[in-house]
């Protein structure tokens, strides 16, 4: 039944298979020889097959753990150097008509307050996070094929894209909307989206339909398939994620896996990043009344070993989680984070109190963007607001071959150094500007591109500091 190139839901995310691992992990966590065997595999940072990484999460061995910490550490720092890449949600509408019993969209909930932003709103919420400093968003939207149609994400998006206020320019739109169908996604990919972004929730079919039992969201195989018709429609950035705490997290690991090794063996291209969110508090949702939540070393477990089994995947942490959690996961593989984030519609530009709020869950780290860039770079990072790779046409499997060889960092790393010098030029408060000024002299000066990029680096670094914007390798 277990067929990683099929185009069936159940067929790439076979239960069997899904248990078989388990299996096999529960029968292995404590055999050295194996877990040696498995190590020494992921050494070659080409990544892990599901019931490999899933013996790795399930390892009791104490000196086995900390060699899986270190090496997710030495992968990360091999593939995305000390770069973070830095993005923030903007929420479009909350109407909904799914009926997801941990999401306060939900169509029952009659107290929460309603909005869809008109086309005038979103060009007040991008003016505040260009403002800001973005220049990459999410957006984010419920499903309701009457308030929100494909028209209006369109249309959004191509506002959101002609906003220039001062320097600012959003550069790279994501999208985080349901699952659709592939004519909706070759609109998607014709406007110009970067990813196309999808949370699983659950992997298992059981629990899925238990916590989706109204509304289209409700169809698993619809939902799971979603990113074979958004590849189908020609987005080749594609982006999978769970929600940790609906259900066992050993299951969702293996499934997780097995969705990237399907668009791997399906597409010839894996997902482009995986996001790690855990069920959060909202209106009318309590994350304690969900049996499966995970603490914070079993997610940092997840994390190390998602870093070790899919290397060129990029991993994403919002501001769900608290500073500290964050930077303890940063070292472990996270690439791309958010900051600065309002989970309620239209509250960049009309921050709500608590009553009227329309937040979708509630945020733990609630610094302002400008702090959050500080904390990153005294933390050793190089945060970087770069949307080249898109623009360049480096994405799908163009990306991935850039990514295997390495060769990487000749593109990111000179872009992350310019965008940050546009951020420190533009937003920076002068605290985090004398920081920053230091951490690029260095970062110039280390800069492994060749001498040729370093002059180019140094050049355009000048033109910035003279009033241009937009360089790119
Ligand atoms: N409506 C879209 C869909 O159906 O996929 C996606 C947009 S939704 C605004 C983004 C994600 O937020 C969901 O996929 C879900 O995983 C997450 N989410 C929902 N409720 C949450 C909660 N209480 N805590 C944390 N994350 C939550």
């Amino acid at each position: 039944m277990y067929n990683p190139k099929s185009h069936k839901a159940e067929e790439f995310i076979d239960h069997e298979e899904v248990l078989a691992s388990l299996e096999y992990a529960e029968k292995n966590k404590n055999n050295i020889e194996v877990i040696d065997k498995i190590l020494e595999k992921a050494r070659q940072k080409k990544g892990l097959s599901h019931r490999e990484a899933a013996v790795l999460l399930d390892c009791e061995i104490e000196e086995k753990n900390k060699e899986i910490f270190e090496l997710a550490e030495q992968i990360k720092k091999d593939f995305y150097g000390n770069r973070i890449v830095l993005f923030a949600p903007l929420y479009l509408s909350n109407y909904c008509v799914n009926g997801c019993v941990y999401c306060p969209y939900h169509l029952k909930n009659k107290h929460i307050p309603r909005k869809k932003l008109t086309q005038e709103e979103i060009k007040n919420e991008v003016i505040a996070l260009q403002d800001m400093g973005h220049k990459r968003i999410a957006i984010e939207a419920g499903e309701d094929p009457v308030n929100n149609p494909i028209d209006y994400i369109l249309e959004s998006i191509k506002t959101i894209y002609s906003v220039k206020h001062k320097n600012g320019s959003i550069r790279r739109v994501n999208v985080n909307i349901a699952a659709t169908t592939v004519e909706n996604y070759k609109k998607l990919h014709d406007i110009g989206i970067g990813t196309y972004i999808l949370f699983q929730e659950t992997y298992n079919k059981e629990t899925y339909e238990r916590l989706h039992p109204t509304g289209p969201k409700h169809n698993y195989a619809y939902h799971t398939e979603a990113m074979d018709r958004a590849m189908e429609a020609g987005i080749d950035d594609v982006s999978l994620g769970v929600l940790f705490g609906l259900e066992l997290y050993r299951y969702e690991f293996s499934a997780l896996l097995m969705h990237a090794e399907h668009l791997e063996a399906a597409f010839g291209v894996g997902p482009h990043a995986i996001s790690v969110p855990r069920i959060k508090k909202a209106d009318d949702i309590d994350p304690s009344a969900f049996d499966n939540g995970i603490d914070d070393d079993i997610f940092a477990k997840i994390v190390a070993c998602i870093r070790i089994a899919t290397p060129y995947t990029g991993m994403i942490i919002s501001t769900r989680e608290s500073a500290e959690c964050r930077e303890r996961l940063l070292h472990l593989g996270v690439s791309q984070i958010s900051g600065g984030s309002k989970t309620s519609v239209g509250g960049y530009y009309n921050p709500m109190p608590d009553w009227e709020d329309s937040a979708q869950f509630d945020v733990s780290d609630r610094r302002p963007l400008d702090e959050v860039i500080k904390w990153l770079m005294e933390l050793g990072y190089l945060p970087s607001f770069c949307t080249s790779c898109y623009r360049q046409g480096r994405t799908g499997d163009r990306f991935m071959e850039i990514c295997k060889s390495q060769q990487i960092h000749n593109f990111c790393h000179p872009n992350a150094i310019l965008t940050l010098k546009e951020y420190l030029e533009d937003y920076a408060s002068d605290e985090t500007k004398r920081i920053g000024e230091e951490l690029i002299k260095k970062e110039v000066e280390i800069l492994e591109s060749g001498e040729k990029v370093k002059t180019a680096v140094i050049e355009d670094l000048k033109k910035i500091e003279q009033g241009e914007r937009d360089f790119k390798f």
